[in-house]
């Protein structure tokens, strides 16, 4: 089930940003773009899945039953979603979620839930397959049609797996992702910058997104119509639920200072309503100078209340603003770039609502006006909506226009390890920056005599020796003729399609049969029968809500 490069099944394609916190859906109507409520009557969807008794329960409707169920409900799938339940990140972001993520087969990561009575087991891409179908239905509803095809948003440094895992994951939802797009792209893309050119240069732009829990800053060259990924920067761990943190610490130290009850710092339940109310309060703070944190019953019955002015919101986050501040001046250093030539500025991200944000921001660039025109948490979408429209409308000539004008880049070299004394060295096979999609060729040969197998190990990384890059996946080429060393002709084919999905094949070019293989799948990925599985599953359970609804 691979994604299908435009829509043959026809109707309407979506635009959607499946965010770690928030998801949000988006459709080109009318030679414009529409952000599509919910049925909340909400334009961002809380990407969290939960599992209450019988019932279970997508977005707003599983985030407020949270509090009372917090090893059932599910969320941040995306820093889960094409990584193994070995990786270091992944093993750090288990220590901090409520639910039960144990080795799967393959070394997946696996939740594991209580639903219905019995014990569960979920991959990834099945949850973040139900926050899909609940964006999927959201616009059903809206456009009054089936919705089938559909432009998913990733983050520019998602790996080839973390690709082909959202890929799955809309399969399972029913959908057809008819293109992965990088998020800072697709900003871009709404902002329409791609069309506005610049005397003989390339437009520069720096895509600012400070979402939930990430931050990400991407330097774009949109030259010539296209987009180049010339660095990228940010932290993994920082955004909107550190500035919720601050506040909190804040109110503990208040409600501590006058009660005295520094118990309530281990009552779980009172720091989640705290949470929730500083929270609310960050966001006010966005528009008013000042704001109250209030929670009745806080602790041992007592209420709390405490004001909070905006300046003081901005002292405690101080350091927090700085870390992105700092960031975006290491990926304008690591381009190259002075921030003078910085042509755009394009605001992502619910956290740049905050107006510190804004304000350093401007100011960093010399009281450039930012483009901030759109929602700065929809921009997302609506630039996928429009590569969706332009996927599924038109001719295959303007398709081609646009796959061109919309062509994206490798952000990392590819290549294959060679041994090399003293150790291991990284041979390049794709270079990073080379357009998408591509296909790229590259003679090897045997290293010692009487050779009959070869290890293609396949690496991703920008470093001479491949201890220090990532390794991709690898396999055994075997059946190769004995012959004196270097005689053995093999040809690796390194071939990227326009997702940026991966596939590696080698060939002995002198035995004349085709002694090569493919890696297709990443240990680890779903494959065709268990994807149609899990699809089959989530329409059975969406054809019985159906029945008791
Ligand atoms: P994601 O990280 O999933 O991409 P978003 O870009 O939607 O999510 O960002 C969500 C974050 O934005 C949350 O932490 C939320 O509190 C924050 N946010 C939303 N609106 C505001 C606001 N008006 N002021 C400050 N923060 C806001
Ligand atoms: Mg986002």
């Amino acid at each position: 089930m691979e994604a299908a490069s435009s829509s043959k099944c026809g109707g309407p394609a979506v635009g959607i940003d499946l965010g770690t916190t928030y998801s949000c859906v988006a459709v080109w109507r009318h030679d414009r773009g529409e952000v599509i409520a919910n049925d909340q009557g909400s334009r961002l969807t809380p990407s969290c899945v939960a599992f209450a008794g019988a019932e279970r329960f997508v977005g707003d409707a599983a985030v407020n039953q949270a509090a009372l169920n917090p090893c059932n409900t599910i969320f941040e799938m995306k820093r889960l979603i094409g990584r193994r339940f070995s990786d270091e990140s992944v093993q750090e972001d288990m220590k901090l979620w409520p639910f039960k993520v144990i080795q799967g087969l393959e070394d997946r990561p696996t939740i594991v839930v209580r639903h219905d009575g019995v014990e569960r087991q979920f991959v990834p891409e099945e949850i973040s397959a139900m926050v899909l179908a609940k964006m999927r239905e959201t616009a059903e509803v809206y456009l009054g049609k089936k919705v089938k095809n559909a432009v998913v948003t990733v983050p520019v440094y998602f790996s080839n797996s973390q690709r082909q895992a959202t890929i799955d994951a809309g399969a399972i939802a029913g959908l057809n992702v008819m293109r992965i797009i990088n998020e800072p792209t697709a900003a871009a893309l709404a902002y329409g910058l791609e069309k506005v050119p610049v005397t003989n240069r390339g437009r520069t732009v720096l895509v600012f997104d400070l979402g939930g829990g990430t931050f990400d800053v991407s330097l774009l060259d949109a030259n010539m119509g296209r987009f180049v990924v010339k660095a990228t920067a940010g932290d993994t761990h920082l955004g909107g639920a550190d500035f919720d943190n601050e506040l909190v610490k804040h109110s503990l130290r208040e409600f501590i200072r006058k009660h005295g009850l520094s118990d309530i710092k281990s009552n779980q339940k009172a720091l989640r309503r705290l949470r929730t109310a500083c929270e609310r309060a960050k966001r006010m703070l966005s528009s008013m100078a000042e704001t109250t944190i209030e929670v009745d019953s806080l602790h041992q019955g007592i209420d709390f209340r405490v004001t909070i002015t905006r300046s003081r919101f901005e002292e405690l986050n101080k350091h927090l603003f700085a870390r992105c501040m700092g960031a975006t001046e290491s990926c304008l250093r690591d381009a190259g770039v002075d921030k003078n030539s910085v042509h755009d500025v394009v605001l992502v991200g619910g956290s740049t609502r905050i107006p510190k944000v804004r304000g350093m921001l401007g100011e960093f660039f010399g009281g450039k006006e930012l483009c901030r025109s759109i929602n700065p948490d929809e921009a997302v979408a609506y630039g996928a909506a429009i590569h969706a429209s332009v996927l599924s409308g038109g001719s295959d000539d303007d398709r081609r226009r646009v796959d061109m004008i919309l062509r994206e880049f490798t952000p990392l070299s590819l290549g294959v390890e060679i041994r090399r004394d003293p150790s291991p060295t990284m041979s390049v096979v794709i270079p990073k920056n080379t357009a998408i999609p591509t296909k790229k060729v590259k003679n090897y040969c045997t290293r010692y005599d009487n050779q009959t197998g070869v290890l293609f190990a396949v690496y991703e990384g920008e470093s001479a020796s491949t201890k220090d890059n990532h390794l991709l996946g690898q396999f055994e080429l075997s059946g190769i003729r004995p012959a004196p060393r270097g005689a053995a002709r093999l040809e690796a084919t390194f071939e990227i399609d326009a997702n940026g999905v991966l596939n590696v094949s080698a060939e002995n070019t002198d035995t004349g049969g085709k002694n090569s293989i493919t890696i297709t799948n990443h240990s680890g990925r779903l494959n065709k029968v268990e994807i149609e599985r899990m699809a089959l599953e989530a329409q059975n359970h969406r054809r019985k809500m159906k029945l008791i609804k």
